[in-house]
């Protein structure tokens, strides 16, 4: 167990301070929300010493419409309950806000950041599925510039992602598409239970999280879905070929791939016209 006292922590007030400490006195972990490293820094899992705070960077805090009203920008420090609260958000991607309000309990919605949930890489993260059906794209920056990664390119692994230690997620863009969207999460309970299996959908784009090492989209189902398939049994059959759960202490693989057929299911009786 790390003890306090043994911890660093830099506090800049603006991002171009952040984004030189990062490269000047790295390595440095990036502190947002704190509600997955406290966690990880009480049970020893965190093994980091020094961190850099990001809660003071206002450059970090925005919800916005660019591109002509057809992007969507949320910036890192977008916390859950910003996007439960957000005109924006509630009527251009309501699943986000739908999704936020699933997160844990009003404390770590007041907290939790939506760049923070992405970084932690947690293959259960409830806004993961969302970004991913809806395409959203990660913006990261160093000192020395800025790139933009689609959301399942960020990725590289189980809590792996293509982030260098000198950069910093500093906004998601979402491009706006037409077609009906879904959420569901599923968990033990309805509240402030870690997710078995989380479906996002947006028009013919599925995502899942909790169905594998990473968020993912279901391909093969989204393929059958752009040819106008509306057979719940050619549905649940190209899922079975997308997921492959694990078995892992919080459900069975099996189990885990029926919830997700079954969650496809309802959406697609419902998704039939008249
Ligand atoms: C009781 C409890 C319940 C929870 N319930 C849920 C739940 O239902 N669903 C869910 O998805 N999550 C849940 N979580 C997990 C957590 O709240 C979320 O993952 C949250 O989004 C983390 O955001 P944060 O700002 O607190 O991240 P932090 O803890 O500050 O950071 C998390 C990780 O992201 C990195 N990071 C943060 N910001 C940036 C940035 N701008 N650029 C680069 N890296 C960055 C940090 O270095 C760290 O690795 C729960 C946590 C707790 C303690």
């Amino acid at each position: 167990m790390i003890h306090a006292e043994q911890l660093t922590v830099l506090r800049p007030k603006r991002l171009s301070e952040a984004l030189a400490l990062l490269r000047d006195e790295g390595p440095l972990t990036p502190l947002a929300g704190g509600t997955d490293l406290y966690v990880g820094l009480n049970a020893g899992t965190e093994r980091a010493q020094r961190f850099i705070d990001l809660w003071r960077l206002e450059e970090l805090r925005h919800i916005r419409l660019t591109d002509g009203k057809r992007t969507l920008e949320l910036g890192a420090l977008t916390t859950f309950t910003d996007c439960i609260r957000s005109k924006k958000v509630v009527r251009n991607l309501p699943i986000l806000a739908e999704a936020s309000r699933e997160v844990g309990g009003a404390q770590i919605q007041n907290r939790g950041t939506l760049a923070g949930n992405i970084a932690n890489g947690s293959p259960a993260g409830d806004s993961l599925p969302v970004l991913a059906a809806a395409d959203a794209i990660v913006v990261l920056r160093s000192a020395a510039g800025e790139r933009e990664v689609p959301l399942c390119e960020f990725y590289t692994g189980y809590r792996a992602t293509v982030r260098r230690p000198d950069e910093l997620i500093v906004r998601v863009r979402i491009p706006l598409q037409r077609g009906r969207q879904r959420f569901r999460k599923v968990g033990t309970r309805a509240a402030q239970a870690i997710s078995k299996v989380v479906m996002a959908a947006v028009g013919d784009r599925v995502a899942f999280g909790s169905m594998g090492p990473t968020v993912l989209r279901a391909t093969r189902l989204e393929a059958y879905l752009r040819t106008g398939g509306g057979e719940v049994e050619e549905a649940r059959r190209a899922l079975a070929e997308d997921l492959h759960p694990i078995d892992d202490v919080r459900s069975t693989a099996a189990y885990r791939l029926r919830v997700a057929q079954n969650l496809v299911g309802d959406w697609m009786r419902e998704r039939r016209p008249g």
